[in-house]
């Protein structure tokens, strides 16, 4: 919500190295001078019936109610009987399109260099649309459903992101030569869109041939959109392309507008509490909110100043071959705000 020329956003931060890395942002928003108040919701330990999950309805409210929120990782306690937290907050938030830019980092070799791309990935229905049964013993059933709304929405929004954010092409990626029915009306609804974007590239790449192309020339590559399997796995597949998880940010986006933004790892236990966790995934994921309330100056100082540290090379973080901690990292981008 914005009230005047401040914004409130919710956040989460989150479990394991959570509350250091959100720690960070908001060091860097403050220093920054971004026009952001943050309502802090932890998740608790109890189910809070309303929600059926750990996430309570307070919570819920707060995203709704503010139209942005900032989330850090969650652990997910596998099999007590309650609702995963991040399903929970897709689910009740209608996030229906999860947006990946994985922009390669200057200074931080990897394998590619010139690595920019943006998965779009439907995030309702697919292949996780969670229809599993048993036919007969033995033959088991999974209902991939794809429907014209879904797959219209979620082209839609790669169509309005492309031209928002001054992009050239859209490749909608599919299997529509095996899975003629399915992805023959998510590619149809993408080429109705495409219709009304005539500035805008548009192709159509067979997921297969588009998983050789990545990892042999992503340069060729502008946005992808694409049904929820196949952007579930091209997505992190373009996260290694630009050196891991730890570097990349996303956004869960809902119908209204309404927007989650996540690092894509996870709480790493392995070294929470030990003030050496990399909150760049927080802190690009915090880039995108500000891009995404029309805050871009401030996202775009935000943005050069942590591509800065890192290609500077001197305060890195452990995960990137540093010996920085969390605290040292932020103090230099903090620092790198006023270069
Ligand atoms: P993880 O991403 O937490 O950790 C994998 C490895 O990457 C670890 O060695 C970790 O130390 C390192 N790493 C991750 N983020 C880092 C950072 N910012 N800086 C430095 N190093 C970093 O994956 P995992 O171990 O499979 O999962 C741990 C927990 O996180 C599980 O409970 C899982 O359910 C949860 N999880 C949550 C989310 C989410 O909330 N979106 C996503 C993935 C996993």
């Amino acid at each position: 919500t914005s009230s005047g020329d401040r914004f409130t956003a919710t956040l989460f931060p989150g479990d394991g190295i959570g509350p250091e890395i959100s720690a960070a942002v908001k060091k860097i928003f403050a220093a920054a001078d971004v026009p952001i108040d943050w309502e802090e919701h932890r998740v608790g330990e109890v189910v809070d019936p309303r929600t059926s999950s750990l996430v309570t309805r307070e919570s819920m409210d707060s995203v709704l109610r503010n139209r942005i929120g900032l989330k850090g990782p969650m652990a997910t306690p596998i099999g007590k009987g309650h609702r995963s937290l991040n399903l929970t907050l897709r689910k009740e938030l209608s996030l229906y399109a999860n947006v990946r830019p994985c922009l390669s980092i200057p200074g931080y070799k990897t394998r590619y260099d010139n690595v920019d791309v943006v998965t779009i990935r439907e995030n309702t229905e697919g292949e996780y649309s969670g229809l599993e049964h048993q036919v007969i013993k033995g033959v088991v059933e999974s209902l991939k459903i794809i429907t014209r709304s879904a797959s219209s929405r979620i082209a839609e929004y790669a169509f309005k992101y492309a031209k928002d954010h001054g992009r050239k092409k859209v490749s909608a990626i599919h299997k529509a030569n095996i899975m003629k029915k399915t992805d023959g009306l998510f590619l149809e609804c993408c080429r109705e869109v495409a219709a009304n974007y005539p500035d805008i590239i548009y192709e159509e790449v067979i997921i297969d041939n588009c998983c050789m192309l990545l990892v042999t020339d992503p340069a060729v590559f502008d946005v992808l959109v694409m049904p929820n399997l196949y952007g579930d796995i091209i997505s992190d597949l373009c996260a290694g392309l630009i050196g891991g998880l730890g570097l990349t940010p996303s956004g869960n986006i809902g119908h209204d507008g309404v927007a989650l933004m996540e690092a894509v790892h996870g709480t790493a236990p392995d070294i929470a509490g030990k003030n050496v966790a990399n909150p760049t995934a927080l802190l690009l994921s915090g880039v995108m909110m500000l891009q995404h309330i029309g805050l871009t100056r401030h996202a775009e100082i935000i943005h050069r100043a942590v591509l800065h540290v890192i290609k500077e090379g001197r305060w890195r973080t452990m995960d990137l071959g540093g010996t920085a901690t969390t605290t040292e990292f932020t103090s230099a981008v903090c620092d790198a705000l006023k270069a």
